[in-house]
């Protein structure tokens, strides 16, 4: 399923512009809603996900209008939003039965086969009998999926789902997500660079409302693969260097300080060329560097 986004906004009645004249089509497949905190992720997920109105624009989910058929939009839709609630004193099976019953599962037997299934996939079977309340937090968000795939959705929103996740569960988290298929169309919205560089196809930085990048990952990385620049310095020295050269980022490697800039040119200064990832996509972007051509289809 596509999805096409155009000209949304959304301006808080606080007068905070959450969403300013997006326009982006999301393929059939895995997409990277990538941004820093405050940058409007989870506005748009809720307003795809039929769950908050938008001021202005439209959004087609093949031919349902999303904003108008929500009915059609939540038949076809499977969400876990960021701040998933559980009731603590049933069991994974128990609740994902209910919600299942919710969904419109009416035999009981079709409704065992559905929920063991799903558990089995997201690995939670052995532990169905288990209180929700004594999950681990890669348990949650495991179950967290396990629902959102009630009714076999075609869209699928998962909203910050690996924030807080310890590195296993997050490899365990991202491969569920990755088995998920490829027929359906998964967004997920994350501050987490690594989350969209290995799952997602296809991606898109926003900040402060605005739609800043967007396109085949791994062409935004080619974008920048011979314009990143890297060398150690000391950390003291960190200022003068960002009044003389275009830092997008410095981080502690081993305890040294390496700080990457963006250039077309080589800056000299003793830097190397490096070789750009999607955090020097994200860094450059974010700090209003680079600027390229957006392939995104209106
Ligand atoms: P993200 O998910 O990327 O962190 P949000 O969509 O939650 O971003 O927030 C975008 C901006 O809108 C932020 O500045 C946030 O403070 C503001 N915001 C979000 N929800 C509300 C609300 N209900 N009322 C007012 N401002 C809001």
């Amino acid at each position: 399923m596509e999805l096409r986004i155009s000209n949304l906004s959304k301006t808080y009645a606080n007068g905070v512009v959450a969403l300013d004249n997006i326009s982006l089509t999301i393929p059939t497949g895995m997409f990277g809603l990538l941004g820093p905190n405050g940058a409007g992720k989870s506005t748009l997920m809720r307003t795809l996900a039929t769950l908050q109105e938008c001021d202005a624009g439209s959004v087609f989910l093949d031919d349902i209008d999303v904003l108008d058929e929500k009915d059609a939009v939540r038949r076809v839709l499977g969400y876990l939003p960021q701040d998933f609630g559980l009731y603590p004193k049933v069991t994974a099976y128990e609740l994902l039965d209910h919600l299942a019953l919710l969904k419109g599962l009416a035999s009981r037997s079709r409704r065992r086969e559905v929920v063991d299934g799903l558990l089995q996939q997201t690995n939670l079977f052995e532990v169905r009998h288990q209180r929700l309340g004594g999950f681990s937090g890669g348990m949650r968000q495991r179950f967290g999926i396990a629902q959102a795939l009630l009714g076999d959705p075609k869209l699928i929103i998962v909203d910050e789902p690996t924030a807080g996740l310890d590195p296993q569960e997050r490899v365990r988290f991202h491969n569920l997500l990755s088995d998920i298929g490829d027929d359906k169309t998964v967004i997920l919205s994350t501050h987490i660079v690594s989350d969209v560089a290995d799952l997602c196809a296809n991606m898109a930085i926003i900040n402060q409302g605005h739609l800043l990048l967007c396109g085949p990952t791994q062409e935004l990385i080619h974008d920048v693969s011979d314009k990143i620049w890297a060398r150690f310095i000391d950390k003291r020295d960190l200022p003068s260097f960002q009044i003389r050269h275009p830092v997008i980022s410095s981080r502690l490697l081993s305890g040294r300080t390496l700080i990457h800039v963006y250039s077309e040119t080589d800056p000299g200064d003793g830097f190397e060329e490096a070789l750009g990832d999607l955090e020097d996509v994200y860094f450059a972007t974010i700090a209003g560097r680079h600027r390229a051509a957006t392939r995104c289809a209106d």
